[in-house]
């Protein structure tokens, strides 16, 4: 085995598996764009405050994954940074930042990029992962909870799952969710023996959490607990219908699921995550999202909604692969090689393939000193459509086109190659050049 491997947790993407990660990145673009979502960046760590802060510190993600990053001599309170979690913190760290308050709101923004956490490595659970991220902060909701909730499953529709339901959930706000809390605790109390010690310790800092706890002993027990969308407010209570509503209006019919609470402090109100269906289990969420208006507030900004989701892309491709295991097409893969009948002669094939590629055609050059039967068959390896046998014909501006996939060889004029090509290519791909 190689001394140096990838850190454990994570992994290297290798073309075909970045193809597939290129592919979801595109179609997440396009799609949160043509939905009025402009795209930001921001850095991969913050300063670990942002997430406390933000994301709370009695947290799984702040208390036990969160990757602090140490500088060189490190230490001072300004030098605690954190690789990024999620990336919810850090876009409303943004928008606090750069006044966004003063732009027209909502502010839609969509971003994608790894996050990280220092979690127990298992499949589909990374400690470097991808995201596809969209937040709308500045809209008190509840119809874009549901536009927000729809662009999710029109992003599983347009890259090929099919199956993907949405459960959705209110968790309530300031107002109704202390009385929801104090019947949890009470509930938990009463049930003390039965907990692991962790989610004991938890019991007095952050009860909603026990909802969402990894330990399989804790699911008896919260399959009984009282549920949240029996403690909400009024106005808790409208926004949630308000929510189901919108839903009907776009043909999305949730599964309502009261012990979802999600992970993070900052939710309030809606609260949803994504499944395949028949693949509930908690390692299994495709991605999820809710409500945050009291994120803004509390990383130092004036109140303010927001509302967003985080789609995993590692499961993304994890659920499409299982779906379908025939590997995904490769763009790199040359359309034309350029051989030629003189091994030696490697300029022309070079001065050939760089016009073609001018043209916008992937192909490449045989740059070794190889015969031509040898150059052809580098071309068939390399998967190309066709190969371009440069020869004395050359001087009288012709080339012999071999197409490698119909075992045919034909002369054509060198200005008109490049087009030639695309044209037999395409049909090609269309199965209509019988
Ligand atoms: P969360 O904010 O924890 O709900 O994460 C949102 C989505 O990101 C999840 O539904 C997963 O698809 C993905 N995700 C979260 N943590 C990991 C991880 N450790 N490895 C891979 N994907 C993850």
């Amino acid at each position: 085995m190689p001394k140096f491997q990838a850190p454990r947790g994570t992994r290297d993407l290798l073309p075909t598996d970045r193809a597939v990660f290129l592919r979801l990145e595109d179609t997440a673009r396009d799609l949160a764009m043509r939905y009025g979502f402009a795209p930001i960046e921001t850095p991969i760590f913050e300063g670990s405050a942002v997430y406390e802060r933000g994301v709370g510190e009695v947290t799984d993600v702040v208390e036990k994954e969160l990757f602090r990053v140490q500088a060189g001599r490190g230490g001072s309170e300004r030098e605690r940074w954190a690789l990024r979690p999620e990336p919810t913190a850090g876009i409303c760290r943004a928008y606090v930042q750069h006044g966004m308050r003063t732009w027209p709101q909502p502010v839609k923004l969509t971003m994608t990029g790894p996050m990280f956490r220092y979690d127990r490595p298992q499949a589909g659970r990374y400690r470097q992962f991808w995201q596809f991220d969209v937040e709308a902060i500045g809209d008190a909701g509840p119809a874009i909870d549901a536009e927000i909730i729809e662009l999710a499953m029109a992003f599983f529709g347009e890259v090929g799952l099919t199956d993907v339901q949405v459960l959705v959930n209110s968790i309530g706000d300031a107002t109704c969710r202390p009385t929801y809390i104090a019947a949890l605790t009470d509930y938990f109390r009463g049930h003390e023996a039965e907990l692991p010690e962790q989610e004991r310790a938890r019991l007095e800092t952050a009860p909603l959490r026990l909802l969402d706890s990894k330990d399989e002993r804790m699911a008896g027990l919260v399959a009984g607990a009282p549920v949240i969308t029996d403690h909400l407010c009024s106005d808790c209570q409208v926004h949630f219908e308000g929510l189901l509503a919108h839903l009907e209006g776009v043909s999305i019919e949730p599964r309502l699921e009261p012990t979802l609470v999600r992970g993070l402090d900052y939710y309030t109100r809606t609260a949803f995550e994504f499944y395949r269906s028949g693949a509930e289990g908690q390692q299994e969420a495709l991605g999820g999202g809710g409500r945050y208006d009291g994120l803004v507030e509390r990383l130092g900004g004036q109140a303010t909604p927001g509302i967003g989701f985080g789609i995993g892309l590692d499961r993304v491709a994890l659920a499409l692969a299982e779906q379908d295991p025939t590997p995904a097409a490769e763009p790199w893969r040359p359309v034309a090689v350029v051989v030629g009948t003189d091994p030696d002669d490697t300029v022309v094939r070079l001065q050939l393939a760089t016009e073609l590629r001018g043209a916008g055609l992937a192909s490449r050059p045989d740059l070794t000193a190889r015969r031509l039967g040898k150059q052809l068959d580098g071309a068939a390896r390399a998967g190309a459509h066709f190969a371009i046998i440069c020869g004395d014909e050359l001087e009288a501006g012709h080339v012999q086109v071999k197409d490698l996939m119909a075992g045919t060889q034909r002369q054509v004029d060198v200005t008109e190659l490049a087009r030639d090509l695309t044209r037999a290519h395409t049909q090609h791909r269309h199965g209509d050049d019988a």
